[in-house]
């Protein structure tokens, strides 16, 4: 009504409508060696033009008019590379303590701690991760209102898992659940949800995604950090795994699901799952059976490196059962990690980067020194195409449940999200660079705007 008032006062009194102009451009970086997140050619001396969050245009350095553009909001990039911001598809910055200290603490002391280790995230050039379970809503919130310093988060909540699948963490003296038993702290905490049977599976995909899940997470095999299932245990009946499937698609998004096992990959790939993470003991079927599909494998290599199963320090206490038996999965899940990494080379498999951190600021550090792990297997334009473009399309498989829809992410374009690193050197002669983010990013933007800067 308003507006057709405007069109006829305007109309009356022939005041011109002025044309749509586009917005304001209100960052402008300058003699930038861009990698687009795809390409192996860098665009030399080039100009990125951001407004609103969002690159609008990209053109040589000088060659347009900068008109209307702050002085001040000039950055010059000296001929640096200047590449998307990472994104980390395996991460747990809610567990920020160990898992077992999780019970111990102050929920709050233990957000304090995960927003620490957000910002230290972000400060490492990761400028999205997905986060891969745990009770993640809140930090997510503080970042996007700018209380704290910290990626963009795409959240899958609590680990849906089947009693004594690798999302339940209850004590080996617990009462079994259904009976007499009492639902576990971790449960209660928003890390992981005990489910079992298609109806229950329903039920818990689906608090997770009213809470704003943007992506769901099941366990479907065993795992290192649960203490009571096998590595070789296959976790969910067909059913359940289609039960979660199906209610993910009703929400527009989808499942991705915690598996090593060949058993356990191919009974998920065959339910609709989008996204095997670990995958460390695949077989060469069952990896052309993802390639095929077009299914994500995230899988990690410097955790899987043996730097868990090291010998203890002399002098230092023996392990107790719980970490004896902790370190032998580690081992044996290791065993797999260069088999499976030549088989998804073969095959062409989609492949993620993605870190799998958590429990100590010590081993969230870790996080950077994925990059080097890979080149065993990948050259450095490989690992940085995971990290950057074809962790973007991973994220943006949550379709509607995005949250930062209506812009791609991992690739530096026209429309993109503002997300980019300048970077100290050439990621794509040396990857490991990237490893040591407080010398050599330079600068790091999100959303357009400078989270850091040592230009
Ligand atoms: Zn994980």
């Amino acid at each position: 009504m308003r507006l057709r008032l405007a069109l006829l006062l305007g109309a009356l009194v022939a005041v011109p409508v002025p044309a749509a102009s586009p917005p304001a451009v209100d960052l402008l970086i300058t003699h930038a060696r861009v990698f687009d997140g795809r390409s192996g050619r860098l665009r030399e001396n080039t100009e990125i033009l951001v407004a609103a969050g969002r690159i609008v245009a990209l053109r040589d350095t000088g060659s347009g008019s900068r008109e209307g553009i702050d002085p001040a909001r000039i950055i010059d990039a000296g001929n640096r590379v200047v590449i998307p911001g990472l994104i980390d598809a395996h991460v747990h910055p809610t567990i920020a303590v160990p898992i077992a200290a999780l019970r111990d603490n102050d929920p709050n002391y233990v957000a304090a701690r995960s927003a620490v280790e957000a910002r230290a995230i972000l400060m490492r050039g990761f400028t999205s991760i997905r986060d891969m379970g745990g009770p993640v809503f809140g930090l997510q919130q503080a970042i996007d209102e700018g209380l704290v310093e910290g990626p963009r988060i795409f959240p899958s909540g609590a680990i849906v898992s089947q009693t004594s699948g690798h999302g339940d963490f209850r004590s080996r003296t617990a009462q079994p659940r259904r009976w007499s038993g009492d639902t576990d702290a971790l449960e209660r905490l928003g890390y992981g949800l005990i489910a079992d049977g298609p109806d229950e599976v329903l039920a818990a995909v689906r608090e997770q995604l009213r809470a704003g899940a943007t992506q769901v997470k099941l366990a479907a095999g065993g795992g290192i950090s649960s203490m009571y299932d096998p590595i070789d245990s296959v976790q969910y009946v067909e059913e359940e795994l289609r039960a979660a499937v199906r209610a993910a698609a009703d929400w527009g998004t989808y499942v991705a699901v915690h598996a090593y096992t060949p058993a356990a990959i191919r009974r998920s790939v065959e339910a609709g799952v989008r996204s095997i993470e670990h995958a460390h003991l695949i077989d060469e079927t069952t990896m052309k059976l993802m390639a095929e599909r077009g299914v994500f494998l995230s899988p990690q290599a410097y955790v899987f490196s043996g730097v868990f199963a090291q010998p203890l320090p002399p002098g230092a206490p023996p392990p107790s059962a719980a970490q004896a038996a902790q370190r032998a999965k580690s081992a044996q899940v290791s065993a797999g990690l260069d088999h499976m990494m030549r088989l998804a080379r073969k095959h062409g498999v989609k492949i993620a980067f993605g870190t799998d951190v958590f429990g100590a600021t010590r081993v969230f550090a870790w996080e950077s020194l994925e990059f080097g792990a890979r080149l065993r297997w990948f050259t450095p334009l490989e690992i940085l195409r995971q990290a950057t473009s074809v962790n973007g399309e991973l994220l943006a498989l949550s379709g509607p449940r995005n949250p930062h829809a209506g812009a791609p992410l991992g690739v530096i374009e026209p429309g993109a999200w503002a997300d980019l690193l300048v970077v100290e050197g050439n990621p794509l002669e040396d990857i490991r660079v990237l490893e040591q983010p407080e010398q050599n990013l330079r600068l790091i933007l999100k959303g357009g705007r400078v989270v850091r800067s040592t230009l």
